[in-house]
């Protein structure tokens, strides 16, 4: 393995074959340092990132009260912080690529967890990218992963979809673009919002397993899992959980081995002539087939159709 930066390819719009730049003993090259942090445990620092944050010139960060806090809570003191967020990143983004050109050790974190995810932190890295500067990454925590690893949900496809749109409407129209993926999604969410997304999940999706991830690595992490209509039910009832939340959401169903294509054409003829409710009614009398079922085969044949 090659251990100097001018191994590094610098060249514009290279992704080079980049050497590990925090090897023992060695302090890091210049570059930028994507370092996740935990999302509740502490000891689930790793020792690399100990290494480059102790070592880095500048740590951008999305709030410096949170990164300070995490900064003394173990041990790391004298590092300059600086903020760059989704409000400041095109203000912030100059000063930081400044800096990087000029041989800094840049780390960027998030207020939690691997950063990029759901932060603007990707524009950083496009930016270095361009300008043929070290971009590395300091794997780590993750609530997506780990919700999905907790879930009990099948892992081998998934589909990360961040945030849901906070308006009905919008949070119904990305649902429903999602509703044909064959794969497990993932969502966060915020625990006020939790019980009607989940009711809109199982309208729009149908029935399926899920889970609900909160407070993960932390003193009182739990997974509930069910289906979306018992969890929507239960949300509903106890309130909004305390703490931060992640949901998990099967893949659909198949659609039934026996008379599949004659249950797909009767529903596509039905979806043509009315509206999805009113389809997958009439075609579960036609058929004797279970409501529920017809439903969800009903969501995923419009979604693949755009309609
Ligand atoms: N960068 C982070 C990561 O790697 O997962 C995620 C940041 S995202 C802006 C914040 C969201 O992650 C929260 O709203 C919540 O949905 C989820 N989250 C973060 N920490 C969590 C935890 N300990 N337990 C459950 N969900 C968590």
């Amino acid at each position: 393995m090659r251990d100097s930066a001018s191994a590094v390819s610098r060249s514009k719009g290279t992704a080079g074959d980049q050497p590990n730049q925090t090897m023992p003993g060695s302090k890091p090259a210049a570059g930028l340092y994507l370092v996740a942090t935990p999302i509740g445990n502490l000891d689930d620092i790793t020792l690399r990132a100990l290494k480059v944050l102790k070592g880095a010139d500048l740590i951008a960060c999305e709030d410096t009260r949170v990164t300070g806090k995490l900064l003394s809570l173990l041990g790391i003191g004298g590092t300059s912080l600086a903020p760059y967020h989704e409000h400041n990143a095109e203000r912030a983004r100059p000063a930081l690529l400044a800096r990087l050109r000029a041989g800094a050790v840049v780390a960027l974190v998030s207020d939690a967890g691997t950063p990029l995810v759901s932060d603007p932190g990707y524009r950083l890295v496009r930016a270095c990218l361009e300008e043929g500067l070290l971009v590395t990454s300091l794997p780590g925590p993750s609530a997506a992963l780990t919700a999905l690893q907790l879930s009990g949900l099948p892992c081998d496809r998934f589909l990360f979809a961040g945030f849901l749109p906070v308006k009905a409407g919008a949070r119904r129209q990305s649902l429903a673009e999602l509703a044909a993926v064959p794969a497990s999604l993932l969502f966060y969410e915020s625990p006020r919002r939790l019980a009607d997304s989940l009711a809109a999940m199982e309208a729009v999706l149908g029935p399926r397993d899920a889970a609900v991830a909160r407070e993960l690595t932390k003193l009182y992490e739990e997974v509930r899992r069910g289906s979306l209509a018992e969890l929507a039910a239960h949300y509903a009832a106890a309130g909004p959980p305390k703490g931060e939340v992640v949901v998990v959401i099967g893949p659909p169903a198949e659609a039934p081995a026996a008379g599949e294509a004659e249950l797909d054409a009767a529903l596509t003829r039905a979806l043509a002539a009315s509206s999805l409710r009113d389809a997958a009614a009439a075609v579960a009398t036609a058929t004797g087939l279970p409501k529920r079922q017809v439903y969800a085969r009903a969501v995923v044949l419009q979604a693949k159709d755009g309609t």
